[in-house]
Order: structure tokens, then C-alpha cells, then sequence
């Protein structure tokens, strides 16, 4: 019987596996996929490497946890494998991409802001460097109370926030203004840095995932059902059989993790019901020849702002990332649809999909359809943690509850809508799983 298993194989899950297992546990990781990385895997089709989620990770300075990771495997060895992406950032305005968006550059360039934004833009970021508090794995603490990420840009130009702040919390965050708190946002900003230091993982956004699962226990296609607490320690239900270990960690999307468990105590279920997610849905088009929106040279990512367009919220030029994403000479691309295009489309067959946005995408990379040769749909019905003001406030209750021998890892218990949010969520859950395992029987 393992000591520990950990139920999902994303980050937050192979991190707290890997942290178990350093510190003498046997562990073993059960994935309901076929395959490890979560919300970061990444697919090999048609000769290019293809990121169905995460795209990018910023330095050591804003993924701290992440970095340790990758230099426990070496994986920073090698100056080529997590190499920088250029021109990381762009955003949409008046038929062509403005770039050098959220990097010093752009306050001299104007990254599609006019010059009083600009201004407004250099103030909201002294604001943030000068307050204090602003914790990104404790976003309660931010000296922001119960104010809205709309309340938050309220006071300074209304191009900012429809041309910089809108674009960034709908395409990268999925959230909307009015409802997401300020706190966790302003909190990811100002970790995350600038868009200059972006970097991707030259052979895929899940290298970091498969390189903690090759050194696990881990079953894939072996989705849980159930998970309860016995007199020796817990059971996990599978229609693939039922497994029983001393501890195990719920490392999944919180609406999954609350079905998962739905006899744990009042204290451990109202802020993961507090902790909605937003769907996200992306398109990726294998190209016969490298293009790009109007505007981009060498540049990755474009923003286009929901004032530009109702459903394409950022386009990625995935062979800018890094120069194997596809094979010389041919292109590849991805839409990830606005949140009201995602709503209309997730449930929709993928060439109604395809069709749809490929179409819509026309306006910024003319001639796309007539280039396109191979289209994956990627779709996430829990894409990225909402966080709200009321999710922010029963984030501290919930942090100090007691250790169980059920415990949770995941984006969502950090409210931090990215894979650092997992990887430190990890080394929580970890910790108080030793110290469940430490107790005497
Ligand atoms: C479109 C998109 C773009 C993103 N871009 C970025 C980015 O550029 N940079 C960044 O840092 N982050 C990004 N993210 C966020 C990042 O991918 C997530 O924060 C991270 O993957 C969360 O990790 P996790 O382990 O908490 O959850 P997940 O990655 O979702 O892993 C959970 C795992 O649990 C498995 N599972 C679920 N239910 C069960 C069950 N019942 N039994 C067994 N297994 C189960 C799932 O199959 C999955 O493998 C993006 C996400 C999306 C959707």
C-alpha cells in the first residue's frame, strides 16, 4: 500500500508527488488522462509541438517555485532549453499589433496606448511597486480589501484598462473585471515582471511534468470517483479498482476536488466552492508557410482587446516561440477565443469551431484559411481559477484548517490562475502531509 497517492498528474500533482517521495514516502500519482501535464501538456502532431494550455513561464524572480524545479532537474543546464521568447508581447489597435506591450519599451513606443495612458500605465506600476503586502501566494493580504480588478484601474485612463488591463485578466487569466479581485491580480502582475524576461521550454510547456514523471509511480487512464476517509487511512474509488494508502492529495481543479469529496467537513468546503473556474478555449492551425497578425515581425503573443474584436481575445504566433515549434518553412498559430466566444463555442464540434475562428481570424492574419493544413481544438471547461473578492476572503479560514489525511494542491488553493500557483501549492500540500504522517496513529 503507498503511503501517499496523489489523484491528477499536472504540476501541482507530480510537484507534491516528487516532494513526498525526496522525503522517504512511496507515492503513486493517479491521472484519469492518458497522458502527464494537465493544463500544461503538449501535444506532437503533424511534426510541430503544439501547447494546448500554458505557453510561457516569466524568470526566476516571478516563478521562484518553478525555477527550483527546474534546476533540481538540470533543466537549466542547457541555456537553450528554457529559452527566452522575443517580441513576447503585443497588442491589437487600429488594424495592426502595437508591440512591446507590458515592458519598458512600450511606455516609450506606446504598445497601442495613447500618451496619457502611457502615463497612467507609469503611475499604476509605482503604485503597485510601493505597496506593500502584495504576495502573490497570499492575495488576501494585499492592502486591496473586497475592490474589483475594474475598481482597481477605475481612477486612471480608460485606454488602460480596455487596451492593456482588459486583454491581459480575460486572455491570460480569463477573467472579467468586474467580478476578479484585485488583490491576486495586482499581486500575479507585479511577481510576473516584465514581458521581456518571457520563457517557454524548448521542447514543450509539459517538459518540467514529464521530467517529475519519469521519476514517479504514475498511472495514467485511471480516472478517481471517490475519495473517504477508513479507520487506517483513505479510499479512492476507480472503476479501474479501488486503491487505499495512508494520506492522499486531491490535486485537481477545485469543483473537481469538491465532487470528488463531498463528506469533507464545513471548514473544508466553502472556499472551494468560493472558487469557480473559467472555461478557456484555444485553437491551434498548422500553417504551409510562417504568418503572423498585421504588425508582428518577430513577436509571440498579441492582445486583442474585446473593444478590437467579440471573439479572439490573444493569437500566439507558436513558430516565434522558439524555432522548433514547426517544421522549417511552414507555420504555426493559435486563437484562444474571447470569454464570450468560449462560451459560445465550447460545446460546439470542432469544425464549427475551426471554421468559426480561423473566419473571425482572417481580419488579422489575411489569407490564414487558405494556408491552414491541420487545426487541433484545445478545450478547458475548468481553464483557470476565478479569483473574487469573496474567494480571496475565505482563502485564510481555509489555510488554517487542520491537517487531514485528505489534503488539496492546485492552482485554485493559491488563487494564482498559473503553473507557479501550482508548483507553490505543491510544497504546501506536502508539507502538511508529513505533518498528517507524523502524527502518532
Ligand atoms: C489556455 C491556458 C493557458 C495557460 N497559460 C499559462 C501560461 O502561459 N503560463 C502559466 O504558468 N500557466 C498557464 N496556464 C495555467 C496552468 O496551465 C495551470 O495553472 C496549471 O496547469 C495548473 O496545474 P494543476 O496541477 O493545479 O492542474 P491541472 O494542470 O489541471 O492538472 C490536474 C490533473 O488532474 C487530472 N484529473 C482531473 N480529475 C481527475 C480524476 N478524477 N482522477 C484522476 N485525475 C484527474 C487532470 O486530467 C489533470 O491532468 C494556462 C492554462 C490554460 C487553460
Amino acid at each position: 500500500m503507498p503511503d501517499v497517492v496523489v489523484v491528477g498528474a499536472g504540476p501541482a500533482g507530480l510537484a507534491t508527488a516528487h516532494t513526498l517521495a525526496r522525503a522517504g514516502c512511496v507515492v503513486r500519482v493517479l491521472e484519469a488522462t492518458d497522458a502527464v501535464g494537465g493544463r500544461m501538456r503538449t501535444l506532437r502532431a503533424d511534426g510541430c509541438l503544439i501547447d494546448t494550455g500554458a505557453e510561457m513561464l516569466p524568470s526566476a524572480a516571478g516563478y521562484p517555485a518553478t525555477w527550483r524545479l527546474i534546476s533540481a532537474f538540470g533543466l537549466d543546464a542547457d541555456p537553450d532549453a528554457v529559452p527566452r521568447v522575443r517580441g513576447a508581447l503585443a497588442v491589437w489597435r487600429g488594424g495592426r499589433a502595437r508591440p512591446h506591450a507590458g515592458r519598458p519599451l512600450g511606455l516609450l513606443t506606446g504598445a497601442g496606448l495613447p500618451p496619457g495612458a502611457r502615463l497612467d500605465l507609469l503611475r499604476f506600476q509605482t503604485r503597485l511597486n510601493r505597496m506593500r503586502d502584495l504576495d502573490p501566494d497570499h492575495p488576501e493580504r494585499a492592502p486591496l480589501g473586497m475592490a474589483t480588478v475594474a475598481d482597481l484601474v477605475r481612477r486612471y485612463h480608460p485606454d488602460l484598462r480596455d487596451y492593456l488591463v482588459q486583454p491581459i485578466a480575460a486572455g491570460f487569466f480569463g477573467w472579467d473585471l468586474d467580478h476578479a479581485a484585485a488583490g491576486p491580480f495586482a499581486a500575479h502582475l507585479k511577481a510576473s515582471g516584465s514581458t521581456g524576461g518571457w520563457r517557454t521550454y524548448r521542447d514543450g510547456m509539459d517538459t518540467l511534468t514529464r521530467a517529475l514523471a519519469a521519476r514517479l509511480d504514475v498511472v495514467t487512464g485511471y480516472p478517481v470517483t471517490r475519495v473517504s476517509t477508513t479507520p487506517g487511512g483513505v479510499r479512492l474509488d476507480s472503476p479501474r479498482g479501488a486503491v487505499t494508502a495512508r494520506a492522499a492529495v486531491l490535486a485537481v481543479p477545485a469543483p473537481l476536488a469538491a465532487a470528488l469529496r463531498p463528506d469533507a467537513p464545513p471548514y473544508e468546503r466553502a472556499f472551494p466552492a468560493a472558487c469557480g473556474y473559467a472555461p478557456m478555449l484555444r485553437l491551434t492551425l498548422g500553417l504551409d508557410r510562417p504568418m503572423a497578425p498585421t504588425g508582428v515581425r518577430r513577436g509571440f503573443a498579441t492582445l486583442v482587446p474585446a473593444a478590437e474584436d467579440p471573439l479572439i481575445n490573444v493569437i500566439t504566433v507558436d513558430h516565434h516561440k522558439h524555432a522548433g515549434r514547426a517544421p522549417a518553412g511552414r507555420g504555426l498559430v493559435s486563437l484562444i477565443a474571447s470569454p464570450g466566444g468560449t462560451t459560445e463555442l465550447l460545446g460546439a464540434p470542432d469544425p464549427e469551431v475551426t471554421e468559426r475562428l480561423t473566419a473571425r481570424a482572417e481580419r488579422f492574419m489575411p489569407g490564414v484559411t487558405a494556408h491552414t493544413l491541420s487545426a487541433h481544438v484545445h478545450r478547458f471547461r475548468h481553464g483557470l481559477p476565478e479569483a473574487t473578492p469573496r474567494a480571496v476572503a475565505l482563502r485564510a479560514a481555509f489555510e488554517a484548517r487542520p491537517v487531514s489525511a485528505i489534503e488539496y494542491a492546485g492552482d485554485w488553493t493559491t488563487l494564482r490562475p498559473c503553473s507557479e500557483g501550482a508548483i507553490t501549492s505543491a510544497e504546501r500540500a506536502a508539507a502538511r502531509v508529513l505533518a498528517h504522517l507524523a502524527r502518532p496513529r
